[in-house]
């Protein structure tokens, strides 16, 4: 497997790991006062600091954007998730339901009924939170250890 890359476009300062991220946190908030998260680089392996929170336009990531709706929310239509966030691109498009049948085999989501379509249902709110921050496959790997 290649060695993914800790440089980034992100235009944000980077960290190692997450530790030394949090680290740097928590001397921001020392310094200003304003409460800082930890997220790790949607394009590599760094780790960035932001105090806006991770908003739903920094999350580039199929898998991130969707556990993302599915804390805020509870229940995701997946077809109108799909259109939105996928649009007419058919590998996101299939992003789209790969993610969504492995939230559910990692216990993050359920089937919801829907009278009509798909409807995702979230199940384990703080991984679903641990997905948008590390994302899913990030997920699942710290699963798996
Ligand atoms: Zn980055």
């Amino acid at each position: 497997m290649p060695a993914r890359r800790y440089n980034c476009r992100c235009g944000k300062k980077r960290y190692r790991d997450e530790r030394q991220a949090l680290a740097a946190a928590a001397a921001d908030q020392r310094a200003h006062h304003v409460a800082a998260t930890v997220y790790r680089c949607p394009g590599g392996l760094a780790w960035h600091v932001t105090s806006r929170g991770c908003t739903p336009q920094a999350l580039r990531s199929v898998g991130r954007r969707l556990a993302y709706e599915l804390v805020a929310h509870g229940e995701v239509d997946l077809d109108e998730f799909r259109a939105r966030v996928a649009g007419t691109d058919p590998r996101r498009r299939a992003r789209v339901s790969r993610c969504a049948r492995q939230m559910t085999d990692l216990a993050l989501t359920r089937w919801a009924p829907a009278a009509a379509g798909i409807r995702l249902a979230a199940t384990d709110r703080a991984g679903l939170a641990r997905v948008v921050q590390i994302g899913l496959d990030g997920y699942a790997a710290e699963r798996a250890r």
